[in-house]
């Protein structure tokens, strides 16, 4: 059998039900585009957890996902979507791509989050697009524009609090949302949540607990997505 698609962390597979896919985590990680690359044994198994137990919170909290259920270890069933090619980043402290643009240092602690969007283009490398591009390039409508923004700006909210419960600061994080195969009028979370796409920092330490960890060649990646996965366990249960 082959997926029907292939990223560089997780594949999608047919199921008998037409609406719904599997979704595979894999081991593998990418950093710089996909310059860097690496496999991490049990880096799939981690993230699904993680994503799961989070997915399954902010469905509770009102927030749509493409979540249907967990399959096994690695490997959840969703509903099927047509991806937006607009990635949101929402970012409450200052680090990476944003401290490269602007000179401000890592660390920073913004008034209010800041949202902004991404091209979803490996081959451009994911630029920084803003609301007119968007509209102009036919990638969302400003009215899908608004509601991928109240949307995210309540994900941050939810999370924010729930990581805090956990002892994490929740720096910044990328959403990817997809129109229903079923209704494409309706937009829902879909991708994942976990350490690869969220900035998480101790609170006690300042310890870096996320993917910055193999970007920067600081050792311990695993131990720190274990680390996550068992703080995020016993806050949700
Ligand atoms: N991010 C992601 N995928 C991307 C780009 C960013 O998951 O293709 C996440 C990243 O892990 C971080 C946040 O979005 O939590 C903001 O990333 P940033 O723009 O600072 O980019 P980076 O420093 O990762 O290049």
């Amino acid at each position: 059998m082959t997926p029907l698609y292939e990223g560089k962390s997780k594949r999608l597979w047919a199921t008998e039900n037409p609406n719904t896919l599997r979704m595979e985590f894999k081991n593998d990680a990418t950093a710089f585009n996909g310059e860097k690359k690496v496999s991490f044994e049990n880096k799939g198994r981690f993230n699904n957890a993680i994503s799961t137990l989070i997915y399954g919170m902010l469905e509770k909290q009102g927030v749509p996902t493409h979540f249907v259920r967990e399959i096994d270890e690695t490997n959840v069933e969703v509903k099927k979507v047509d991806i937006l090619m607009v990635e949101v980043i929402v970012r409450n402290i200052a680090a990476g791509s944003f401290t490269k643009r602007t000179g401000i240092k890592e660390g920073h602690v913004f008034t209010q989050p800041i949202v902004e969007f991404s091209y979803k283009s490996d081959e451009l490398g994911d630029p920084l697009i803003n609301d007119d591009y968007i509209r102009e390039m036919g990638l969302a409508t400003p009215q899908d524009l608004a509601h991928l923004r109240s949307s995210a700006l309540k994900v941050n909210d939810l999370l924010s609090e729930f990581f805090a419960k956990c002892g994490l600061k929740l720096v910044d994080f990328k959403l990817e949302y997809g129109r229903l195969g079923s209704d494409p009028s309706v937009i829902v979370l879909a991708d994942e949540i976990s350490p690869d796409g969220c900035r998480l920092w101790d609170l006690k330490t300042g310890e870096k607990m996320d993917k910055d960890r193999f970007r920067r060649d600081l050792g311990n990646v695993m131990e720190a997505y274990e680390e996550v996965l068992g703080r995020v366990k016993e806050n949700l249960s």
